[in-house]
């Protein structure tokens, strides 16, 4: 079920026909949620191998429109799993040290290390989509940057990192109900910026650079997956399915343990 979801380079999406809902894929909710307790248990102990053998690395980065439910997918998916083992790094607009560098310069460095699962909160991607979309470089610049992406991640995952890329895709409706619900709701008023309406009369054009973005950057060693992120449910449910899937595949062990340690007697 989680590859319905994963792109491939030799097939170009159109975003627009892509479903939001994901009641196009799975019936039950309840069961669902079952499934993905059970995933959130698989995950916490697959991390705890991760970290032991001290070997792989696993990148998991969300991109969306305001309100898709990133920070949502990251408490809900993650729950329950080591923080030690996991650091997650929400991009904001670049500082003035940031903007000194090359715009890959913050991302390298958060690249996750061995054992560990990084987790982008945003990413590089900005640097092809809000910056696109703003105007804060000229189109002979931004466009160049998705082969350097591309580049970019191919080294990652030469040195030994797993990634995932994951679009959460929810409708314009979707979107309008999660702006009213921070309005209305007190302890979720603080989440609501004006700058969000703002971007949300630039839809059309953030959905054309997410579909550019999906299109150019959907390699074999770094794939995008578009989520129907319209229900929590199913989202997290697929989600937590593809990490637990790569996890599996790297299978990584726990370290051999020390000579002897069968004749250990602790006095
Ligand atoms: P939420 O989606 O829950 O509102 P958020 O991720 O939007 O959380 P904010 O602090 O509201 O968090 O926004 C971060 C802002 O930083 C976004 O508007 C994003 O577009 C901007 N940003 C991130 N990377 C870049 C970049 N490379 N260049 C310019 N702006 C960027
Ligand atoms: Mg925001």
């Amino acid at each position: 079920m989680p590859f319905t979801h994963r792109l491939s380079p030799s097939n170009k999406i159109r975003l627009a026909e892509v479903p939001t809902s994901g009641h196009d894929f799975h019936q039950s909710r309840d069961k669902a949620e079952e499934e993905f307790k059970a995933l959130r248990k698989r995950l916490a102990h697959l991390q705890n191998r991760l970290y032991a053998s001290g070997k792989h690395r696993l990148l998991v980065l969300l991109q969306a429109m305001d309100a898709g439910g990133k920070d949502s997918t990251i408490r809900h998916v993650f729950k329950g799993v080591n923080p030690q083992g996991v650091q997650v790094h929400s991009f904001k607009t670049p500082s003035k040290e940031e903007l000194s560098h090359d715009y890959l310069w913050r991302v390298h460095a958060a690249a996750p290390a061995a054992g560990t699962i990084g987790v982008f909160n945003r990413s590089h991607y900005e640097d092809v989509l809000v910056v696109r979309v703003e105007d804060l470089v000229p189109r002979s610049i931004w466009e160049k940057r998705y082969q350097h992406i591309n580049d970019f991640e191919r080294m990652l995952s030469d040195c030994g990192t797993t990634i995932l890329k994951f679009f959460l895709h929810i409708s314009k409706d979707e979107q309008k109900k999660r702006f009213q619900d921070r309005l209305s709701t007190f302890y979720k008023q603080w989440k609501f910026s004006v700058d969000d309406l703002r971007k949300r009369k630039q839809w059309d054009q953030y959905q054309e650079a997410f579909e550019d973005m999906l299109n150019n950057c959907t390699t074999d060693h770094a794939p995008w997956y578009v989520i129907p992120a319209d229900q929590k449910w199913y989202r997290n449910l697929t989600i937590s399915k593809t990490i637990v899937h790569a996890l599996e595949d790297l299978d990584p062990e726990f370290p051999s343990v020390e000579e002897g340690i069968e004749n250990v007697v602790i006095e």
